[in-house]
């Protein structure tokens, strides 16, 4: 039998799944909180001279230039910028830089669903704290964790977030712990927690283009931090992989940051239709959380949620649904365009 030649770590993996994709482009795919529009023009120009120029070469292993640029943009030095495959990847080399077998970490009972991922794969204990009954994250319960805290703000699937204080709260309770606050729909809110990082060396943010910014394609996510923190994550990083960014992604990423403006106007598109259609989801019937992301997660006391899907899906729109406990009959849905959201209702006309 093969499996006898698995090492305990291969035997210990529970992959994640990721969101449905169907090959068919007159899917309204509304499953993965992508963004509906293109990323700048300068962004796919940038990737283009980027293929005509050095494909021979290696990348850069250091990312300098990136993370210059990232730093500046939240006024931050490089040295307090770690960028890594996706944010996917940087969680992952977070886990490894700051978690431990034998100390128990935190994080809320409805996250996101890569934190048990990473901690059975690491070897690494977990207590999951329940939320509070409107789906807030019950802030106390995350003070003197024995191994570390993680969380995402805003909270995905819930799309609910906390404030600055809270997260300073956490950070203060947690003096000799990691705190890493995954901001990966913070574009959509109000308040990130990077003016927090010059005063807290505990403290780690994750972000990624691959929401706000359209280049979920292009795989960028990156770490905010002390620069102790961001020496673990590079020290990690360049014992496992010289090259986690190819040519194209860091050409793309750099044109991203230096066009804030065309990302800030889909941003607040994305905001004005969550709003009409968390208002029109309500008329439904939909009891729908406050949304600070690009998703809205909503649940019908008439209505299975899986049945929802069901019938979405047969005519051809994708939303991703919920029924295990502790969530039960609830659908995320990602806020598409206009035109997009219209489509949504006519189906779900068609099937309520
Ligand atoms: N964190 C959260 C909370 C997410 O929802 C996602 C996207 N599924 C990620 C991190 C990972 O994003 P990416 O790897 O595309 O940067």
């Amino acid at each position: 039998m093969m499996q006898t030649f698995w090492s305990t770590m291969a035997k210990r993996a529970t992959p994640y799944v990721p969101g449905e994709q169907l090959n068919d482009q007159n899917v309204l795919k509304l499953n993965t909180n992508e963004n509906p529009y293109p990323p700048s023009p300068s962004v796919i120009q940038a990737i283009r001279d980027a293929a005509n120029v050095d494909l021979r070469r290696y990348p850069s292993p250091d990312l300098e230039q990136l993370r210059e640029i990232i730093g500046k943009t939240y006024d931050l030095t490089k040295d307090q910028v770690f960028i890594g495959n996706g944010s996917d990847e940087v969680l992952a080399f977070s886990f490894m830089a700051f978690f431990e077998p034998g100390k128990t970490i935190r994080f809320p009972e409805i996250t996101y669903s890569f934190y048990p991922v990473y901690a059975q794969l690491f070897d690494i204990p977990y207590e999951t704290i329940p939320m509070k009954a409107d789906f807030t994250l019950d802030i106390e319960r995350f003070y003197h964790s024995e191994g570390g805290v993680i969380f995402p703000n805003p909270n995905a699937p819930t799309s609910i977030a906390i404030g600055i204080d809270d997260i300073r709260k956490i950070l203060e309770h947690n003096p000799t712990r990691i705190v890493i606050v995954d901001e990966a729909y913070v574009d959509f809110s109000t308040q990130s927690a990077v003016s927090l990082i010059n005063k807290y060396p505990n403290l780690l943010i994750v972000q990624t283009t691959s929401k706000s910014r359209s280049l979920a394609g292009l795989r960028v996510g990156y770490a905010l931090g002390n620069e102790g923190l961001i020496q673990a994550l590079i020290r990690i990083k360049n014992s496992i992989n010289s090259y986690t960014l190819d040519r194209l992604a860091i050409a793309g990423a750099i044109a991203s940051f230096q066009d804030w403006k065309s990302t800030k106007e889909n941003i607040n598109k994305i905001i004005q239709t969550r709003t009409w259609v968390s208002e029109k989801m309500r008329d439904y019937g939909f009891f729908v959380l406050p949304s600070e992301t690009n998703f809205i997660f909503v649940t019908h006391p008439d209505f299975s949620a899986k049945q929802l899907y069901k019938l979405l899906k047969q005519r051809h729109v994708l939303v991703r649904y919920f029924n295990q406990p502790p969530i039960n009959q609830y659908l995320r849905i990602s806020i598409g365009t206009d035109k997009e959201m219209e489509q949504f209702f006519n189906c779900l006309s068609e099937v309520m």
